[in-house]
């Protein structure tokens, strides 16, 4: 993406490819209206291109003549746009091949094909939107859940930028301050008050930065989810119970025990985190040599797991091989679920001679009764001491959290020179430090690689 932002003119299908009842080709930069108007015949030939009017009419092949769609098109002059360039979008039919066809005439009237992410990262570029709100963008396109797809358009009104601003206006005026005492050694200039520069620091810097990276770990768990594994001997009911989370029958549900020799993966929402199901099917301890290889795979799944619930069968009672089984995920935060509760009329099952056991509940996957309970617990244990990230509107990514960490170091730094009264360049090196992560995320002083990686993340047309 080296091209000159401020020339060149691109486009794309904005769509999913396949069909569709409209298909959209966007088209952002300087020579848009031309492209338009080369290509586009209006119905109304006094068709005067207003900004962000919808006009109807043709578009046709200037060599030949020849109508290539029937369409819906629209202007919007710059600023007022996606990337705060000219945009010209063509809506037309949802075929792919009018789209390709379309597509090739735009490019031959002179726009070049966009890269993946190019509209957005115009509007980054053009000073639109800033980089925590382009990594929205895709973070609204790649939610999994409708929590996820709200916390991203928090980030993209602005919610981090806003969040991260004032803490650099505040490095930035200590860092006037410092700068003064460096370029003014003779005159005696000394920082006034250091207590008091330290205490500005931990108020607003250091405490802020704290809350934002606490708020990493939500981030992440609305993004990426966590994965869960249903442990239990053969025929205890876990591909009832993954069938029962689905809502609908994906899994071999079979009466024969240690049939199902593959784990399955399946995606559900939990109050809006994504948890990604695996159904360890056929893992059994002792010595069933049959489906040893089905064993060492449910440990390496449980070994990655982040909750493992472990299904024991109600009917039954605990057996040897539940107890061994226990001590295979019992390094896990585990959710004992007694199941077939249908069948043993609300017995009691006493699961307290489960070491260290501390969340059971009680359920019937084939009659769906706890689940409701079932889902709570699961969110319970998922959030477990993190009750107040609820209350944090902000959601920082890895990328955020990686940098908010280097500035809470370096921040943390000046904070110990200060108290040391060691030199003041020490002070300013720090204090820049400081400023440099939180202009990164924001994406003020970002490097063109990271830049890159960031925006090869979008879809073609973004
Ligand atoms: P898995 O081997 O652990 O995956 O167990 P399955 O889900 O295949 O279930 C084994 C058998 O138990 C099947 O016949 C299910 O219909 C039955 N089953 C599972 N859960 C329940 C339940 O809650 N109540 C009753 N009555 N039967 C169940
Ligand atoms: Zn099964």
């Amino acid at each position: 993406m080296n091209r000159s932002y401020n020339d060149s003119t691109i486009a794309a299908i904005s769509t999913p490819p396949g069909a569709g009842g409209i298909g959209i080709i966007r088209i952002s930069g300087p020579a848009s209206l031309t492209i338009l108007r080369s290509l586009f015949t209006p119905k109304d030939k006094k068709c005067s291109y207003q900004s962000h009017r919808l006009y109807y009419g043709h578009l046709r092949d200037p060599q030949s003549g020849r109508i290539v769609d029937e369409v819906l098109t629209v202007y919007m002059a710059a600023p007022a746009t996606y990337t705060r360039e000219d945009v010209v979008e063509l809506h037309c039919h949802g075929s792919h091949l009018v789209l390709g066809n379309v597509l090739e005439l735009v490019l031959h009237a002179g726009a070049d094909l966009a890269d993946p992410g190019e509209f957005t990262k115009r509007a980054f570029l053009n000073g639109r939107i800033d980089l925590t709100q382009a990594e929205a963008v895709i973070d609204i396109l790649a939610a999994k859940t409708r929590k996820g797809v709200d916390l991203a358009q928090e980030q993209l009104s602005g919610s981090l930028y806003h969040r991260i601003d004032p803490v650099r206006q505040s490095l930035a005026r200590g860092r006037a301050v410092v700068e003064v005492a460096i370029d003014f050694p003779d005159e005696d200039v000394e920082i006034a008050d250091h207590s008091q520069l330290i205490r500005q620091l931990e108020d607003e810097v250091v405490a802020p930065l704290e809350e934002l990276l606490a708020g990493a770990g939500r981030g992440r768990l609305y993004r990426e989810g966590i994965s869960m594994v249903i442990a239990g001997l053969p025929n205890v009911g876990k591909s009832s119970l993954l069938n029962t989370l689905l809502q609908e029958e994906r899994a071999l549900v079979t009466p024969f025990p240690g049939t199902t020799r593959d784990s399955i993966e399946e995606l559900i929402d939990i109050e809006g985190v994504p948890v990604k199901i695996v159904d360890t099917a056929g893992i059994r301890s002792g010595a069933e040599e049959v489906e040893e290889l089905g064993i060492l795979r449910a440990r390496e799944l449980i070994n990655r797991a982040d909750l493992v619930l472990f299904l024991v069968d109600g009917t039954a009672g605990l057996s040897e091989a539940d107890r061994t089984l226990y001590r295979e995920v019992c390094h896990k935060p585990v959710i004992a679920v007694v199941n077939k509760v249908d069948l043993c009329g609300g017995r009691e099952f006493d699961l307290a001679q489960l070491d260290g056991l501390k969340s059971q509940v009680v359920i019937s996957a084939k009659e769906q009764i706890g689940i409701a309970g079932l889902k709570k617990e699961i969110y319970h244990q998922v959030v477990a001491g993190n009750e107040q990230w609820e209350e944090q509107g902000c959601a920082p990514n890895f990328r955020h959290k990686v940098a908010l960490r280097a500035a809470l170091e370096a921040a943390r730094r000046v904070m110990i020179t200060l108290e040391q009264g060691l030199t003041y360049d020490l002070i300013a090196v720090d204090l820049q430090e400081c400023l440099d992560c939180l202009s990164e995320i924001v994406g003020e002083t970002t490097a063109e690689d990271v830049l890159d990686v960031i925006f090869q993340q979008f879809c073609l047309g973004k």
